[in-house]
């Protein structure tokens, strides 16, 4: 018998439980059935008195004794056994909602019985219902540690029970059943894993705390090994097959600029991500890089360093941003920085006179334009590059993968391409959804940084917050207000933001207010957002369409009303919006008194830390497994049995540590061909699921 045997050939199941296994789990093997593994294990080995239960949510209890009464109540299919039971020292009402005739047949007032339920309080006593019944003998066997395996309400009302399923893997692995080794011995030493065959049998049937753990450890690993190298794997086939520029040199402008031109000193985390920019750029191969950094880290700086490398190796760079605005800021910025060394830069918008378009398509393709900086109209298809070496996106997410894709068809080569994003990724999802990539992480703001300040207000609250912001404005300074989509219906929300912004008038009289919401028309959009960028409007009411980039240094207060609607991680980003200059700034939460348990969690994460990866490893524990699991999962092209990606992430590491040893050691993995057929075994789908090209 080996893991491929059908389950038929089981003791105990016959082609009806089977189909119904089948459909309900997915079980058809006896492999399958292995891997079915418990979800949760409950303690068997301690035998309670009924005296000695105390409190109200008690786990999973065993006690010992006779029943000395029983009854059905109630009629037809309301029916029920009711029934007291003892151990001398107390008494419990034991009750049975199904199969209640077989049941009051069964019990024998003569017979020592041990249960296995989780007790409540009912009618001021005791009370267990449908607990697992045993006499003593068998009692024994299931006796320690015993698994929780999951079932569907099919399956209950089949009758198959959690310890059915136990009794089948039981029955399989007393066999003389095979478990193969998958994963190569050499890994199994480093990391000190259980064998396979070991860990399984321990699964279902562990002995201690201490051997369980480690088969979990086991299990895990070898799930996470596999996933990891196979991402692993399709990133390094698909870089070896991509060739990319060369850039052997760090030439002129580059050198000029740095000894003569920079604004401040690169923080070391600056200097570490260039270089790692820098390593890509020079291999032949294309690089595909995704460089995270919390808002104000300083990312402008890195793409303008690394875009004068590929202009002094003789190439062109582009740098696109999502918005007009975001684009004329990196435009102003860079510009001023780089034109001191002779760097010949040009912004590209929608909104660009088609006289300077014309200057701007002649200068690309003679190659004296050196940066392009712009919104989507740089990928249109009259725009044509003499020979484009580079390309920077800001805040990917508003770039689809479809838009990049033109890039590459504006080279000969395909240009080197840097995604820079402010949403931290968890470093789970960067391991493995966006595993394929290569990542670069600013974990360090620039010195001189004043953390802004987060505050959780309540309505009561609302007369001082105002006072304050007042305040702000009177020193000159700038105010976001920014109000939540309510209803998921537009016009209500569009209602609740156009009162907003008439209060915030009025309130604010001697000042003027801009405002900005998802269903206005670019062109007005840009228009009230340039009014508070250049200083003229102090105050812009808007809805969550300024969550990305926008940049004015002058603004000091972020004031989020009904915060409690918003995610952490939009949160977060709201707040990156202040604290970007010189002077002290607040985010304000306004939220509701009465909120749930994990909402106000989500403020007080908040208020306790500024740091966006902590922000990012709080939302997912926040979201829970179920939802992160999921939405991460669909990322993921096999499910993962035991393994989460949510609370494993150490072993994650590990895994991918071990993977890529041992891709270094075997590329092809040829001395390994039992990886290899586990690999194709688990991964038969294409991979088409890469999140970026
Ligand atoms: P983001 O990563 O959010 O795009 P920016 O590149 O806009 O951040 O930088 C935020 C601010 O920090 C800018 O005003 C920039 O000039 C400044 N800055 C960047 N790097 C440094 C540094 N090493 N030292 C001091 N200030 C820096
Ligand atoms: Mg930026």
């Amino acid at each position: 018998m080996d893991s491929k045997t059908n389950i038929t050939y089981l003791k105990g199941i016959g082609p009806n439980r089977a189909e119904l296994l089948n459909k309900e789990l997915g079980i058809q093997t006896v492999g399958d059935l292995l891997q079915h593994y418990p979800t949760s294990y409950v303690d068997r080995s301690q035998v309670y008195k009924i005296a000695d239960l105390h409190g109200a949510d008690l786990p999973m209890v065993q006690i010992r004794g006779r029943f000395i009464a029983a009854s059905t109540q109630g009629e037809g299919r309301r029916s029920r056994l009711v029934a007291l039971f003892t151990d001398g020292t107390g008494l419990v009402e034991v009750v049975w909602f199904r199969n209640v005739q077989s049941m009051s047949r069964s019990l024998n007032p003569e017979t020592t019985y041990v249960l296995f339920g989780k007790p409540t309080i009912y009618n001021g006593r005791w009370q267990l219902a449908h607990p697992e019944i045993d006499t003593e003998a068998s009692a024994e066997i299931h006796k320690g540690l015993r698994g929780v395996y999951p079932l569907t309400e099919k399956l209950r009302n089949k009758g198959i029970t959690s310890r059915q399923l136990h009794a089948w893997a039981l029955t399989a692995l007393a066999t003389n059943l095979t478990i193969p080794e998958i994963i190569p011995t050499e890994i199994i030493q480093t990391y000190r894993l259980m064998s396979r065959s070991d860990a399984i049998r321990v699964i279902h049937n562990p002995p201690n705390m201490i051997e369980l753990e480690k088969a979990k450890y086991r299990i895990k690993f070898e799930e996470l090994f596999f996933l990891e190298l196979n991402i692993l794997r399709y990133g390094r086939n698909r870089k070896a097959a991509l060739r990319g520029h060369c850039f052997t040199k760090v030439g002129n402008f580059f050198n000029r600029f740095y000894s003569e031109c920079m604004p401040f000193e690169l923080t070391n985390a600056q200097k570490r991500v260039i270089k790692e920019i820098r390593g890509d750029m020079n291999t032949g191969r294309q690089m595909n890089r995704l460089l995270q950094g919390d808002v104000g880290s300083g990312k402008t700086l890195v793409a303008l360093l690394t875009m004068l490398i590929a202009i002094d190796n003789g190439t062109q760079a582009c740098l696109m941003a999502p918005t007009e605005i975001l684009a004329a800021q990196h435009f102003e910025t860079i510009s001023a920085l780089a034109g001191q060394v002779g760097v010949n830069v040009k912004l590209l918008t929608g909104s660009t006179p088609k006289k300077q378009r014309d200057e701007i398509h002649a200068q690309l393709l003679e190659g004296s334009l050196h940066i392009l900086i712009g919104t989507h109209a740089v990928i249109e298809d009259n725009v044509q590059f003499a020979n484009l070496g580079y390309v920077v996106i800001d805040e990917q997410h508003r770039f689809g993968v479809a838009q990049r894709a033109r890039l590459w068809q504006k080279a000969a080569i395909a240009p080197h391409v840097l995604v820079m994003t402010a949403t931290p990724i968890p470093r789970t999802l960067a391991m493995t959804v966006y595993g394929d990539l290569d990542v670069s992480i600013i974990d360090e703001l620039p010195p001189g940084r004043k953390p802004v300040t987060t505050l959780l207000r309540y309505d009561e609250g609302r007369q001082k917050v105002y006072e304050g912001i007042h305040q702000q404005l009177l020193e000159g300074r700038q105010a976001y207000i920014v109000y939540p989509l309510i209803d998921e219906n537009e016009k209500l929300d569009l209602k609740s933001l156009e009162n907003g912004f008439d209060i915030v008038s009025r309130l604010f009289e001697d000042f003027k207010v801009a405002m900005v919401h998802g269903r206005m028309k670019p062109a007005e959009k840009e228009k009230q957002m340039s009014r508070f960028v250049s200083g003229e409007a102090h105050i812009l009411v808007a809805t969550t369409v300024i969550e990305v980039g926008v940049n004015v240094p002058n603004a000091t207060v972020m004031l989020i009303e009904n915060a409690e609607r918003f995610g952490l991680s939009q949160l977060h980003q709201l707040r990156g919006r202040v604290g970007r200059g010189a002077d002290k700034s607040f985010c304000i939460l306004m939220s509701k008194q009465e909120i749930g348990r994990d909402t106000r969690r989500r403020l007080e994460v908040m208020t306790s830390t500024t740091d966006g990866f902590i922000v990012a490893e709080e939302d997912m524990k926040l979201r829970g497994p179920g939802d992160i699991e999921g939405t991460m999962q669909s990322g993921l092209p096999i499910d993962l049995k035991m393994a989460s990606l949510v609370t494993d992430t150490p072993i994650l590491e590990q895994a991918r540590h071990a993977a890529e040893q041992l891709l270094d050691a075997d590329p092809n993995l040829s001395a390994h061909p039992s990886v290899r057929l586990t690999l194709s075994h688990l991964f038969d789908r294409t991979m088409d699921w890469a999140r970026i090209s």
